[in-house]
């Protein structure tokens, strides 16, 4: 794990959008870049989940966070235009995004996949991911120096039985950031994915039922990585896709 100890103001006036900010990877990631002075933009489905965060957050002394609820199943295009224009015109700029949000199924044979299960997958996976990023970009283009960074999977780099939907969309994933990663080379958006490896979440506890939660890292202990690739001390790095839990 990557032994990163970030300045106390490494984020201060950034504005920083984290999807999937709600539970799990994102809403500790969204409180850590909150602690380093980062107003931070929280999206998830749920805004009862959303604001207890907000609550945190505020409680905890950072500066006052946004809360932008969509549900990325079934948002429609114009809800993700305004989600970039509701930021210029709330927040004034975005200095970057965690694309974090996804979901998992039960694990299934592609045969018995259900079409819908692989749609809603997609969906929220990969292609909301291209819909937010294509919104926000002539916002990041402001920025002094803008971070984008992806959230990949094992099974996203070597596909797995039963994996399905969830580790092609991972694939995409990894594919959208060299593909990202090669247009923005020499502009001020740097581009990168984190493979979070096995981490203590309602996701892995849905993928791993069996498993001992303890065994696992907590997402607070993958954290380093995150502030690393959002702040000023990894300007040079572009283009990646990093283990957080290298072997
Ligand atoms: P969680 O299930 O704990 O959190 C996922 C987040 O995404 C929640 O905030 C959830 O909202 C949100 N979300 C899910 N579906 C939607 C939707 N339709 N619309 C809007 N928001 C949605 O997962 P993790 O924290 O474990 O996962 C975070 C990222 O890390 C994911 O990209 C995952 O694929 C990846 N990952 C995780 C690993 C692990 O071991 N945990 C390993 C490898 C990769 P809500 O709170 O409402 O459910």
């Amino acid at each position: 794990m990557l032994d990163y100890q970030a300045p106390e103001n490494l984020l201060k006036d950034r504005v920083i959008l984290v999807t999937g900010a709600s539970d799990g990877i994102g809403k500790v990631i969204a409180k850590e870049y909150g602690r380093l002075g980062a107003t931070v933009i929280l999206h998830g489905r749920d805004t009862n989940k959303l604001e207890k965060v907000y609550d945190e957050m505020v409680e905890a002394g950072c500066p006052q966070p946004a809360i932008i609820p969509l549900n990325l199943v079934n948002a429609t295009m114009e809800q993700y235009a305004s989600l970039a224009e509701t930021i210029a015109k709330e927040l004034g700029r975005l200095d970057g995004i965690v694309h974090n949000a996804a979901m998992i199924s039960e694990l299934a044979p592609i045969e018995y996949t259900a079409v819908e299960t692989w749609q809603q997958m997609m969906q929220v996976n990969i292609n909301s991911v291209f819909l937010i990023t294509k919104a926000c970009l002539p916002l990041l283009r402001e920025a002094p120096n803008a971070s984008i960074i992806l959230t990949s999977s094992g099974v996203g780099r070597q596909g797995r039985a039963f994996w399905g939907p969830y580790a092609v969309s991972k694939f995409a994933i990894e594919g959208f950031n060299q593909v990202l990663a090669d247009e923005l080379d020499n502009s001020n958006i740097r581009v990168n994915a984190i493979n979070p490896g096995a981490t203590r979440t309602k996701m892995r506890a849905t993928a791993f039922p069996a498993e001992d939660k303890y065994s696992i890292v907590a997402p607070e202990q993958i954290a380093p990585l995150y502030c690393y690739l959002m702040g000023d001390d990894s300007l040079d790095v572009h283009g990646q896709s990093i283990d957080a839990q290298p072997k």
